[in-house]
């Protein structure tokens, strides 16, 4: 009997799950990022990271023995890591016994696909922590010197996005260009023309204005405001640098008074692209995982 117990207890520790802890980064300057993430970062086993990520919190904070598997996306420019194939890896660690940190850009839960994760990690019973991160939108209003809910400009504010060719009703946009919240749109550089027709078709008020902030917070910042309706023939109707984040509202009018800093001198891409090598490699380590 007593052998019996001690067998099952060697398969039991034989057999313990690891942990993954869904962290996150912040949205570009590296010093932006929280002590309790460092704190995971320097004792994972493994990390998998989000393409808006500084590679600096990876140089500066991760074990030179840990495994860092970068699963980028990026959205419409053709490559992306499949969502699943993020999924098994998580998996797979985790029930190796890893300590696996999933590192993503900004918050961990805005628009990002914590759910699909949450689900797949309840799912096989491998143990989570959620570490939140600070969002593009907060990230970028501190310093692009555009304070979100600003007193006597603004009652609240809003994280949207609007995807292309969606096709939302009329009342959605009367209602936006009524509202007094600013409005902060994620992953919509793509459709900003058609966010500043809708409003101005809606009689979005004169004093309400449009920021678009190219690569906030890093050393290429680019802050470039406009009316919304002057946006035809204004600086930011161009091929806009990835990421881009928008802010329409009063409180855009906050920045000119207050700014601190300059835009960057640089336009390049701070980010690295997920390149179609690491595509190939994902795509087939995918079907050799599903096989
Ligand atoms: N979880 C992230 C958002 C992921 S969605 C967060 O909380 O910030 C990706 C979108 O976020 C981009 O398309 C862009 O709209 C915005 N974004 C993220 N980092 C940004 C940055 N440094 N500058 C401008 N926009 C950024």
């Amino acid at each position: 009997m007593k052998i019996r117990r001690r067998a099952f207890k060697i398969a039991v520790m034989a057999t313990k799950k690891g942990k993954v802890v869904l962290v996150g980064a912040g949205p570009g300057d590296p010093e932006l990022i929280t002590v309790k993430a460092v704190r995971w970062l320097q004792k994972a086993d493994v990390v998998l990271v989000d393409r808006l990520v500084s590679s600096q919190i990876i140089e500066d904070y991760v074990s030179q023995y840990a495994e860092v598997i970068p699963v980028g996306k990026q959205c419409g420019r053709g490559a992306s890591t499949p969502q699943s194939y993020i999924n098994e890896l998580l998996v797979r660690h985790a029930e190796k016994g890893k300590l696996v940190v999933r590192l993503k850009g900004g918050d961990v839960s805005i628009f990002s696909n914590i759910l699909d994760e949450l689900q797949v990690l309840a799912e096989n019973h491998i143990e989570y922590e959620i570490i939140p991160g600070i969002t593009a939108a907060s990230g970028i209003a501190a310093f692009a010197a555009i304070p979100l809910t600003a007193r006597d400009h603004s009652k609240g504010v809003r994280f949207l996005t609007y995807y292309k060719s969606e096709n939302r009703p009329a009342e959605y946009w009367e209602e936006l260009a009524k509202t007094d919240d600013t409005l902060v749109f994620y992953m919509s550089a793509e459709t900003a023309s058609e966010i500043v027709q809708n409003l101005t078709a809606n009689q979005i008020s004169k004093e309400k204005l449009l920021a678009v902030i190219e690569q906030g917070t890093t050393p290429n910042q680019q802050v470039t405001i406009t009316n919304l309706y002057d946006f035809a023939g204004s600086t930011i109707n161009r091929k806009l640098a990835s990421p881009s984040l928008l802010i329409i509202g009063r409180v855009v009018s906050l920045h000119k008074q207050y700014k601190w800093l300059n835009n960057g001198s640089s336009t390049e891409e701070y980010f690295e692209r997920v390149v179609p090598q690491q595509l190939e490699y994902y795509s087939g380590k995918q079907k050799l995982l599903i096989a």
